[in-house]
């Protein structure tokens, strides 16, 4: 049942028909973050928490813009559930955390493009991503062993040999560009609809600068105090930033690697397999380190959470996510620790099997919580910097 707030709004839509805008109607999730945020406005002991409260504070209401980019801009430390006086079993019910998780999810496949592809965020699963991994996998595994090539094939430890670099860069190539493109879409409709509900001012220099300094830190994970966020239990720990940052970090060297191994291969004429010391190598090898302890401390992190901190429903793709980049990373260094035994073959299709369920389901699962929370942070370091339009709260 909708609540009395989303039936008003309703009510307004309707009547401002003939020409003026139409209000959009609030779902049940967007109508209690906005419940939520009334009681929090007049509230404000979490000011300091994170970014959603003070940008809260310069709003009296909150339409359909506003709920999107607050919860895009809550980082799910759970800091404010464990504070909150008014949290369950309090007949105010309070869970910013949840309410803002569930839509937040919700956004995601509001503003996918295709628009048609949106519902795959619901069904990107941890049991789907393994499926398709392993399915993958198989299907090059069975090829490969037609051709009598999957074990102790002479290979001369250059997997190249079995794949040619052209052809996976014409099976990778394509998929790459489309999961930009696609997130590119999503996000820019994403930013269009935040940017009159945070003033409309356009993105400059110095808020640019604060917003890459809150992603790259993870600055909202530390609860607003340095000492953490919450996890299991309300006591404050550092670990899920830290995990975070591995997983981060990890993928930026992967990514890194490929791009100077690409420019290796096409400008300078250095064609792979490189090895240590050689500069994709070394990216490479640190990256899918940094990448599986990251990946394996999120992993338990996620199976030991308070279950009022997050909502139950977006565990599966959370984790799926998880999973494959764990794949990714650990069959990647196993593909390069096992390049000179006769497993190589069969390493390989592994790692290919991970490395393309990966990317076929990146532009539909939790890889956009980075993108669209950069813009929300973005969007609040240009808002930030304007008068309060309120002029209530601490500005
Ligand atoms: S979460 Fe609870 S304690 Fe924090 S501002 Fe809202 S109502 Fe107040
Ligand atoms: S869960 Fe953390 S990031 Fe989200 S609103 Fe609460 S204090 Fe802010």
């Amino acid at each position: 049942m909708r609540s009395l707030d989303a039936l008003t709004r309703e009510a307004a839509s309707l009547a401002s028909g003939g020409g003026r805008a139409v209000i959009p109607i609030l779902s049940e999730r967007e109508a209690e973050v906005g419940r939520q945020m009334q009681i929090c406005n007049a509230c404000r002991y979490c000011e300091g928490f994170c970014a959603v409260f003070p940008a809260m504070t310069r709003r009296l209401e909150f339409g359909h813009a506003d709920i999107h980019y607050l919860a895009n801009l809550c980082h799910n430390c759970g800091a404010c559930l464990h504070a909150c006086q008014y949290a369950p079993p309090h007949e105010f019910a309070v869970n910013v955390p949840r309410a803002m998780a569930q839509v937040r999810g919700q956004t995601y496949a509001d503003y996918a493009w295709p628009p048609s592809l949106g519902k795959l965020y619901q069904r990107n699963g941890l049991t789907l991503s393994l499926a398709l991994a392993g399915g993958l996998a198989l299907f090059l595994i069975l090829a490969v062993a037609i051709k009598g090539t999957l074990w102790g094939a002479p290979l001369q430890g250059n997997f190249y040999n079995l794949f040619p670099h052209n052809l996976l860069v014409g099976l990778f190539g394509p998929v790459f560009l489309f999961v930009v493109f696609a997130l590119g879409m999503g996000v820019s409709r994403f930013w269009r609809e935040l940017k009159p509900a945070t003033s409309g001012a356009p993105l400059n220099v110095p808020a640019a600068a604060e917003a890459a300094d809150a992603v790259l830190r993870l600055k909202y994970l530390d609860g607003g105090h340095g000492v953490g966020c919450h996890d299991e239990d309300d006591a404050y720990t550092l670990r899920r930033r830290r995990f975070h940052h591995f997983t981060f970090y990890g993928f930026l060297l992967c990514f890194a690697a490929t791009c100077v191994a690409t420019l290796y291969h096409y400008v300078l004429g250095w064609h792979a397999p490189y090895e240590l010391p050689s500069l994709p190598k070394l990216l490479g090898v640190a990256g899918g380190v940094s990448l599986m302890v990251g990946t394996a401390g999120l992993w338990r992190l996620n199976r030991h959470r308070h279950p009022l901190q997050s909502d139950a429903a977006q565990k599966p793709m959370d984790l799926g996510f998880i999973a494959l980049l764990f794949l990714t990373s650990a069959s990647g260094l196993a593909l390069w620790l096992g390049r000179g035994t006769p497993a190589l073959a069969l390493l390989l299709c592994l790692h290919l099997g991970a490395v393309m369920a990966l990317f076929a389901t990146l532009p539909y699962g939790k890889f956009a919580h980075g993108i669209f929370r950069t813009a929300a942070l973005l969007r609040h370091a240009v808002e930030k910097r304007l008068p309060n339009p309120v002029g209530l709260g601490a500005d």
